[in-house]
């Protein structure tokens, strides 16, 4: 489903969130800013401001329609493949460690 946001809103969402990837933290720019359903559509998640957040071109992909918890598994087995041990420094996370997001980073609440 093609899911319009306004202009107004992506604008909304970078003011109120500010222009960092609101799970790794990746600064954003016109290339990579992507506006993500932090409560995705699939799972009943609604177009409001309150539910939109900044994300990178990759979180926004590989978070798809999962929640945050799938989300969060998913970057866990994806990181266990050799060629994707890029993504502990991505998420700043280490093995025997829980991946905190960007946004649990800093106490944030959505
Ligand atoms: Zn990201």
């Amino acid at each position: 489903m093609v899911t319009q946001i306004t202009k107004y809103r992506r604008n909304k969402v970078i003011n109120d969130k500010g222009n960092r990837c609101y799970y790794c933290g990746d600064l954003l720019n016109s290339r990579n800013l992507n506006i993500d359903h932090f409560n995705s559509r699939i799972q009943g998640g609604k177009n409001n401001v309150e539910n939109l957040v900044p994300s990178c071109t990759y979180c926004n992909t590989v978070k798809g329609g999962r929640n945050i918890e799938e989300f969060r598994e998913r970057i866990y087995e994806l990181a266990k493949k050799p060629k994707n041990l890029w993504l502990y420094l991505k998420f700043d996370f280490s093995k025997n460690e829980n991946i905190k997001f960007y946004f649990e980073r800093l106490n944030g609440n959505i």
